[in-house]
């Protein structure tokens, strides 16, 4: 392999750009109009437009892509996550067009991607399963059937779903009708394919899941896990590895049951492997994810072994060159994903131009980011913009870097997740792990009035007072000659001397 193409955008393309650099290889990239002066863009070797920002004429569309490749010269293709990363049958047209594709063999990915097949196989190699159906069904009787013998409440899910659509949760049978034609119509126009099937809704429980690694032929590991409970509406918000719900005994029996869905799927390539955990530490497989994760610097940061790197080196057919033995968990590592949504307004979009922007670093902190002043943040693509990741020597230590880099970061011109992710890190239930996938949603509204209590204007006011400070000493704004200071910025000084502006608590 000397040249590979990235068939995504934003932080992930230009995370896989640079294990590209780091490997000596080429890295080139696709991009749609909206993407023409992105970073992965700027850095790469070489980049090739693939048509207009919508998603469904560019970043997906196999054609196109498979032509960049060509054009490009490359001789491998990284998909990234989301698009068509999960695409059995993008896959396979890269393989049949003679690019290696650095993912799961078509085929595995065909069997874990249906969620249905993938539990009836699992439950077949005694790996426990969440009750449920282990077939699509297409009559309502057969869901109240279930309903009835389970309990309410259930979980009708899309048998090919991912990223939380075709999910419908059922507290009563009065609500199951209307449910079961909301899945399969949103699961018909998200995915091309109506199948739904029932689970029983767990609650209470952790969402844990283990990062795999395997090499086809016949070498796997198991990374550790990450426990990813807090979540908005079934979507990750906070990772991080480990999970307090864990022990040795646990996250070995986790891994191994993970590495037996590897070996029961002829899966290759990285992977994770999800499962609910009930507060009894019976942990229940829920799923299979493809493709390199959103939250993959977690394990990164906690083995130090780069996932992506170890993604090319597989495709590239060399055998596995980690031993199960040398993986030693150190420290802890918690990632805040980033998104362009406003807290304050029940997590409404906000796209917009990125007037001002300023990166958190020092001890323990990593950013991924493709984001850069004066770019637009556009409302055709995932709203994730960042994802800020602190490691500590333990867990309190993790909390105390994330809050000091929150607090660094800035990001004007749009509304971001920043603020929400600053009062989980106060949250006395967080600091303790009392976490479940459910803690969000209950936690929300205690930490929306923190959201709009004081503080909130603290920048807006520091302005204020700058500028009335600036008035009053009746400067104008140029600078004075021979100083290098700007009178704005002595007079804000000066406004906090004063104590008419107070620093940030
Ligand atoms: P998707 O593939 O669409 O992301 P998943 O199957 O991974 O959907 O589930 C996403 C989230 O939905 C889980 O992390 C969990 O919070 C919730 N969830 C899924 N199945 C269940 C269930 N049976 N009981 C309770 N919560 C569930």
């Amino acid at each position: 392999m000397k040249r590979i193409l990235i068939a995504n955008r934003g932080e992930i393309a230009l995370r896989v750009l640079r294990a590209c650099r780091d490997l000596g290889l080429s890295p080139a990239v696709v991009y749609s109009d909206a993407d023409r002066d992105s970073l992965p863009v700027r850095l790469a070797d070489a980049a090739v437009a693939i048509g207009p920002a919508p998603a469904a004429e560019s970043y997906l569309n196999i054609d196109a892509i498979l032509e960049a490749a060509r054009r490009a010269g490359a001789d491998a293709v990284h998909p990234g996550y989301g698009f068509l990363a999960e695409n059995p049958k993008f896959a396979r047209a890269c393989a049949d067009a003679g690019f290696v594709f650095i993912g799961p063999p078509a085929q595995a990915m065909a069997l874990v991607g249906d969620k249905v097949e993938a539990r009836r196989l699992m439950k077949k190699r005694g790996v426990p399963v969440i009750p449920g159906l282990t077939e699509r069904a297409a009559d309502l009787e057969t869901f109240r059937k279930f309903a009835r013998r389970a309990g309410y409440p259930i979980i009708l899910k899309a048998a090919a779903g991912g990223g939380g659509k075709g999910m419908r949760v059922v507290r009563a049978e009065g609500e199951l009708e209307s449910a079961f034609r909301g899945a399969r119509s949103e699961a018909k126009s998200a995915f091309g394919d109506d199948g739904v099937y029932a689970e029983k809704l767990l609650e209470n429980v952790r969402h844990v899941e283990i990062q795999v690694l395997a090499d086809g032929k016949g070498l796997a590991v198991h990374l550790g896990e990450r426990e990813c409970s807090v979540q908005r509406r079934h979507q990750k918000l906070i990772e991080e590895g480990p999970s307090v719900a864990l022990g040795p005994k646990l996250r070995r029996a986790m891994g191994e049951l993970a590495l037996e869905v590897v070996k029961a799927s002829g899966y290759r390539n990285a992977g994770t492997v999800e499962f609910l955990l009930d507060g009894d530490g019976n942990p229940y497989f829920m799923e299979v994810n493809a493709r390199i994760q959103v939250e993959h610097p977690v394990t990164e940061m906690i083995t130090g072994i780069d996932l992506v790197r170890a993604q090319i080196a597989i495709a590239a057919g060399e055998p596995l060159s980690i031993r199960q033995e040398s993986i030693k968990p150190r420290g802890w590592a918690i990632e805040c994903r980033i998104i362009a949504e406003d807290p304050e307004q029940g997590f409404r979009p906000s796209p917009g131009r990125i007037a001002a922007l300023r990166v958190p670093a020092g001890p323990g902190i990593r950013v991924e980011t493709a984001l850069q002043q004066g770019e637009t943040v556009s409302l055709y693509y995932d709203p994730l913009v960042a994802k800020l990741i602190a490691w500590g020597r333990d867990r309190a230590e993790a909390i105390a870097r994330m809050r000091r880099a929150l607090d660094e970061f800035l990001i004007s011109g749009i509304r971001t997740t920043i603020p929400f992710h600053r009062q989980v890190m106060d949250d006395a239930e967080f600091a303790a792990g009392r976490i479940d996938i459910g803690w969000c949603d209950r936690a929300l509204p205690r930490l929306s009035a923190a959201l709009a209590g004081p503080g909130r204007d603290a920048e807006a006011a520091a302005i204020a007072a700058a500028l009335a400070a600036h008035l009053e000493a009746g400067r104008t704004v140029a600078a004075e000659p021979g100083n290098a200071v700007s009178p704005w910025v002595l007079d804000g000084r000066r406004a906090l001397m004063q104590g008419r502006v107070l620093p940030r608590a």
